[in-house]
């Protein structure tokens, strides 16, 4: 399905144009026309969907099967040391596009991009609890 509002299904449909980096029938990649680094890229998925969750898998492996190749091409065409793959889901997790995207952001050391990465520790058996519970909703 394509959302006829949608900024993504448009430039996926090239309505909107775009830097774009490939095309085919589950995917379509372009540069980010606001980079965080030179060479920062969206992959979405030209059908319609908003978060990840409510993406088929097949869809979802169309897409992401792209991956590893654009991540070798921004290597060779850029020369970063590395890069992210990141995925806003929901808008808590400041996804303002809604319309599924990857970021490919390339790295160099010293660069200005950053995480906030308030990493904790889990109470006694609190972490096995919520393994269960996430092994038992994926069963669902
Ligand atoms: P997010 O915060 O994960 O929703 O990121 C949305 C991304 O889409 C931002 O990095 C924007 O710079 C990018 N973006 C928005 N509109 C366009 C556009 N017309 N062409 C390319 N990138 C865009
Ligand atoms: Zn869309």
């Amino acid at each position: 399905m394509i959302d006829p509002a949608c900024i993504f299904c448009k430039i996926a449909a090239g309505q909107i144009p775009s830097a774009k980096i490939l095309a085919d029938e589950h995917a379509f990649a372009f540069m980010d026309i606001g980079p965080l680094a030179e060479g920062h890229l969206l992959l979405i998925p030209r059908q319609h969907y908003v978060t990840l969750d409510q993406m088929p898998s097949e869809q979802a492996a169309g897409l992401l099967r792209h991956l590893p190749a654009l991540c070798r091409a921004l290597k060779q065409a850029i020369g970063c040391e590395g890069l992210n793959v990141l995925q806003n889901n929901g808008r808590v997790a400041h996804q303002v596009v809604q319309h599924v995207h990857f970021h490919l952001i390339p790295r160099t050391s010293g660069d200005a991009f950053g995480f906030n990465w308030p990493a904790d520790k889990y109470p006694a058996g609190r972490m096995e609890q919520l393994a269960a519970a996430i092994v038992a909703a994926l069963k669902e």
